[in-house]
């Protein structure tokens, strides 16, 4: 399977603090109101549309495309993030599904399903993110949209996102991220290519740690999103 279990145990264990907004995953909370506003964007709205968030966590974004009205599965491979997940949504009655599967075996079970697949900051934690887009490719419907977010490599993005954030900062517990699984715009357009994905815009997501909010903006040398869109049938 298409995964590092050193990866999932990290996120294991702070699956009970996920939706702390001033817990180690705090970051994730900050930055949500902007990728949200990104998806809603991209697609003219999420009402009534079938969602799949890949390594949903334990659903900060999944809850967020619910409430704007999507019907949203999340997955996951950490089982306690997936507890959280629908442990919350109970208490807020968020309506939104979740499961415990990697992709590349839903993508087998239900190809085609979706309108809209989400993928973010969660191609930087997996052994091989080629499979994980090519997943998300065969998910969707044709024409339908598909969004990544994730870290660039370069000495910039060594400095800030593992450095500043983790070391000087303190806004992500230190081992978050491992540089070499960082993914350069470039790398991931060829990934997205070769699943028969058009890549309609490429942003960055600029994160202020003094105001403690995100920004889309043009640099996209640190943290970044893109919107795909899957060839349609002819
Ligand atoms: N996408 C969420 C959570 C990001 S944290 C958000 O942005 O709010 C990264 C998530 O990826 C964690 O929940 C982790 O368990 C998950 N993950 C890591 N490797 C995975 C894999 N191979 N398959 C599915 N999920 C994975």
């Amino acid at each position: 399977m298409n995964v590092d279990q050193e990866e999932i145990r990290k996120f294991q264990s702070v699956a009970g603090s996920w939706w702390d907004p001033e817990g180690p995953l705090k970051t994730l909370h900050e930055i949500n109101p902007v990728r949200l506003q990104y998806i809603l964007d991209g697609t003219r709205g999420l009402q009534d549309l079938e969602i799949l968030d890949v390594g949903t966590g334990a659903g900060i974004l999944a809850e967020s495309m619910a409430r704007a009205g999507g019907h949203v599965l999340g997955i996951d491979l950490a089982e306690e993030a997936i507890g959280e997940a629908r442990r919350h949504a109970r208490e807020t009655g968020v309506q939104a599904g979740y499961r415990v599967v990697d992709v590349e075996s839903l993508a087998a079970e239900c190809p085609g399903s979706f309108d809209v697949v989400t993928c973010m900051e969660m191609l930087e934690h997996v052994p091989d993110p080629a499979s994980v887009v090519q997943s998300c490719a065969r998910l969707l419907k044709p024409g339908g949209y598909a969004f990544f977010a994730t870290l660039n490599r370069n000495p910039k993005s060594y400095l800030m996102a593992i450095i500043g954030a983790e070391y000087v900062l303190s806004l992500l517990p230190r081992g978050t991220h491992d540089y070499e699984k960082f993914i350069r715009p470039s790398e991931l357009l060829e990934m997205t290519r070769e699943s028969g994905l058009h890549m309609l815009d490429l942003k960055g997501m600029t994160y202020d740690p003094w105001k403690r909010r995100a920004r889309i903006t043009q640099d996209v040398s640190v943290n970044y999103l893109c919107r795909c869109q899957k060839v349609p049938a002819v």
